[in-house]
């Protein structure tokens, strides 16, 4: 016999938890259940970012991006003040370490502005020596309302609400297939079939796929983009105390190798952004023969080497050599040696390429037949988690639109 409900969300990251609880916050009536491919909530881009709070800064006035951080961001330090999860208003300063990124950290400052981040201003030099008498820059923007927080905790902490309201989220529950019958859809797991009247994709790495398999014909692919961090040995860790960031390449929607205090007290370097060979490919040299061909039948990859060929050699560069990567840091705070680039982890973030190979900037929700995809989300996707998910219940039709739909569009049927 199959369980059944009105809605099944795919994927257990900060976007389908956030979702979940959207739809239950906005309309308990309904059944709903959440499943998870992998054994654990959070096990790619939720559980393996750098775990900033953004503030909104970067983003284009009037886009998705610009509007569901600054609302999402809000939501999410209340709920972390409500349930008592760590995170921390540490900051951020934004550097230009050339005369030639002065331009672009005034773009960014009045983006901030436009956006309504508070209390954005540029650091004096003596400020700026002062605060970060290690860092070389020629120009500082400070940022006070960024702050930092573990996306897992904020997971779990939902996963736990989630169930005490009846909503339950199946591990090892990879969605392998999906078929349209009258109900809705009946989707094919390893414990069984489950029946949904609606199904929510937020598959992030996967998320193309599974349109895909429920009949959408994504204007987009994803395209796994690895970012390695080195975690800086405990001499550095009291000497950074605020998140620096470099500015950043205005080509691609990635902010540069930058310094962050973690919640645990760690201090990171990176994340670089490598064009991965694998969708899951957390390693540097991991590569999947299948998802390599696709790539190849893709009309997007021949642009997306064209227009950022020479960008993604440098990215690949800091993978393989921890000399490369010691640059980048040391371009920002020349005191680091090799010797404090201890422990590494990476990340793999789910980044949507159209088919003139330009990298999608802004997130992405497209309709099927009862069912919405969330096909592209990166960041500051986790810090927006709480208002994507609400905006999704509204454009999945399940909460009263408190605006015009906007960009959400119909998939086109394949
Ligand atoms: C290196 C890095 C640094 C980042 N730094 C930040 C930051 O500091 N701040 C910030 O706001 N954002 C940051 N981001 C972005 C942020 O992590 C993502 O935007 C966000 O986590 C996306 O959440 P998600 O739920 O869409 O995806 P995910 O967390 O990837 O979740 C998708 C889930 O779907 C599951 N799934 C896939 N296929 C199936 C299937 N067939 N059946 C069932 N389940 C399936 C997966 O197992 C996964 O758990 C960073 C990302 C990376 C990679």
């Amino acid at each position: 016999m199959a369980d059944r409900f009105d809605l099944v969300v795919i994927g257990a990251g900060m976007v389908g938890l956030s979702t979940a609880w959207a739809l239950h916050e906005g309309r308990p009536d309904l059944s709903i259940a959440v499943l998870e491919k992998e054994s654990e909530v959070a096990a790619h881009q939720s559980g393996h970012n750098s775990g900033v709070v953004h503030s909104g800064v970067y983003y284009r006035p009037g886009t998705l991006k610009a509007r569901l951080c600054r609302e999402g961001r809000a939501k999410l330090l209340e709920f972390a003040a409500e349930e008592e999860i760590r995170c921390f208003p540490i900051g951020k300063v934004i550097v230009a370490s050339r005369p030639e990124e002065v331009a672009m950290l005034a773009t960014i400052e009045e983006r901030a502005r436009a956006n309504g981040v508070p209390g954005v201003r540029r650091l004096s030099n003596e400020e700026f020596a002062s605060r970060l008498p290690e860092v070389v820059g020629v120009a500082s923007l400070e940022i006070p309302s960024a702050a930092i927080i573990d996306y897992r905790e904020v997971a779990l902490r939902l996963v736990d609400l989630l169930a005490s309201v009846g909503v339950g989220t199946s591990l090892s529950s990879p969605v392998r297939s999906a078929a349209k019958n009258a109900e809705g859809w009946s989707l094919d797991t390893p414990s069984g079939t489950v029946v949904a009247r609606y199904v929510i994709n937020c598959a992030g790495l996967q998320s193309d796929l599974v349109a895909r398999s429920m009949g959408v014909r994504p204007p987009v692919m994803i395209v796994p983009f690895r970012g390695d961090f080195y975690h800086l040995s405990p001499r550095l860790r009291s000497r950074i105390t605020t998140l620096v960031y470099p500015v950043p390449d205005p080509e691609v929607p990635f902010l540069g190798v930058h310094l962050t205090p973690t919640v645990d007290g760690e201090l990171l370097a990176g994340p670089n952004a490598a064009l991965a060979l694998s969708r899951e490919g957390y390693h540097a040299g991991e590569w999947s023969l299948d998802e390599l061909a696709s790539m190849a039948l893709f009309p997007g990859t021949l642009g997306l080497a064209r227009r950022y060929g020479s960008y993604a050699a440098r990215e690949w560069l800091k993978s393989w050599s921890r000399s490369e990567f010691l640059s980048a840091v040391r371009r920002l705070w020349p005191v680091v040696e090799e010797s404090d680039l201890t422990g590494q982890s990476s990340g793999v973030r789910a980044q949507a390429v159209r088919p003139d190979g330009s990298l999608e900037d802004d997130f992405v929700l497209i309709r099927g037949s009862n069912s919405l995809h969330v096909l592209n989300a990166p960041s500051p996707a986790a810090t927006a988690a709480f208002a994507i998910g609400k905006r999704v219940a509204r454009e999945a039709g399940f909460l009263p639109s408190s605006e015009s739909s906007g960009p959400a569009s119909p998939g086109e049927p394949s």
